[in-house]
């Protein structure tokens, strides 16, 4: 079998879909995106297509090696997304060439289903205690929320207070047992982090995500130290090697690679049994589209220390679009009490309804993050 053909289609709400064929009729598809970054994505592909064209698509190990050696520059965004689109798409194919799930090539599901969070509230959070009692309505038994808006390095504790009220008024709804993630999304530097986590160690929260950014290591272990909540963090991490330094540095109990980012399924299995060999869990982040949370699954299957999943079903960024419009069987994502079952299908588990993708693709889009500023005109953290 060989690889004849890739083609990206760039999707709204802000996705980059691509499907590969091959010279025996056989094609699958991948999500290789960066949030805002679709078009550079996209070339990112297109340039790895000439180490592609005419190679056999089954060899995913081989071929994962010769995209991110082979080029001599690697990691990053950019280059670690494209690749992971291209892995998504040839576990795909290989999957659907012998009718098999990818998790049975990977050994084997661990488990039937896995746990969903729903997000609650928008980029400013505002109104979440209703959204937390409509989504666990809906069965979620966890949700996640953006913690505060906009955090300069020393703030007014107002801010502090009303990310405070944010947090008791969701507990107060949904009770002592629904699982509550806080996701400081990088916004907050380690000054006003340490005050955050300090005043939410009452809410018996599930975990607070990007405390500070990743960029910032060396900080985890002085907020560890809090004990606040369980620490999350990797969405803006791209490979083994960058979640070594995690594991190495300690602080962290749960890792959140983006299979859309991190290297594909290849990539994230490895930096998930990397990551149980020092008892982390994993929550792989997903706010993306179909392919990737189908993507997703697949890992969950066959990760012992996966615990829950995030995925984009009426997320705050999907308002022209939402996960199920592109697939032809989006009961391969019904939740239920809180779950998804692992998709059964071949290949990803899911059918791609590529006269849609080609009708939205002539829309696309130009999805950008917007872009705050502080009270005295600097820019702030998104
Ligand atoms: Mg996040």
């Amino acid at each position: 079998m060989k690889i004849t053909k890739l083609t990206t289609f760039i999707v709204p709400p802000r996705w980059c879909f691509l499907k590969i064929e091959t010279d025996e009729g056989i094609a699958g598809w991948g999500e290789p995106v960066v949030e805002g970054r679709a078009q550079t994505v996209a070339a990112a592909v297109d340039e790895l297509s000439d180490y592609l064209i005419g190679r056999d698509p089954r060899h995913v190990q081989d071929l994962w090696n010769v995209m991110y050696r082979a080029g001599f520059y690697r990691g990053g965004p950019i280059m670690m997304s494209a690749i992971a689109g291209v892995d998504q798409a040839l576990w795909d194919i290989k999957g659907r060439a012998l009718g098999v799930p990818v998790y049975e090539l990977l050994g084997g599901p661990v488990r039937d289903r896995i746990r969903v969070y729903s997000w609650i509230g928008g980029d400013r959070p505002s109104e979440t205690a209703e959204q937390a009692r409509a989504a666990v309505a809906r069965g979620f038994t966890a949700v996640k929320m953006n913690g505060t808006e906009e955090m300069q390095y020393i703030d007014t504790h107002d801010k502090v207070a009303r990310a405070v009220a944010n947090v008791a008024a969701i507990r107060d709804v949904v009770g002592p047992d629904i699982g509550i993630g806080v996701d400081f999304h990088g916004r907050v530097h380690k000054p006003m982090a340490k005050v955050l986590m300090r005043e939410l160690r009452d809410f018996k929260l599930m975990f607070i995500e990007e405390p500070v950014l990743s960029e910032h290591l060396e900080a985890i272990p002085e907020l560890a130290a809090i004990g606040a909540a369980p620490i999350a963090l990797g969405e803006r991490l791209y490979s083994r090697w960058d979640f070594k330094r995690v594991l190495a540095t300690g602080g962290v109990d749960i890792i959140q690679p983006d299979p859309s980012h991190s290297g594909g399924i290849t990539e994230t299995c490895k930096i998930a049994a990397m990551a149980e060999a020092y008892d982390v869990a994993v929550a792989l982040h997903c706010p993306l589209g179909p392919i990737a949370l189908a993507a997703n699954l697949q890992i969950d299957a066959v990760s012992y220390n996966a615990f829950i999943q995030e995925q984009s079903l009426g997320i705050h960024y999907n308002t022209s679009n939402d996960l199920l419009d592109y697939v032809v069987n989006p009961q391969a994502f019904a939740y239920r009490d809180g779950y998804v079952d692992m998709p059964g299908g071949p290949g990803l588990g899911i059918e791609v309804n590529e006269d849609y993708v080609r009708e939205r693709a002539a829309e696309g889009h130009r999805w950008r993050n917007p872009v705050w500023r502080h009270a005295d005109g600097s820019v702030a953290e998104w």
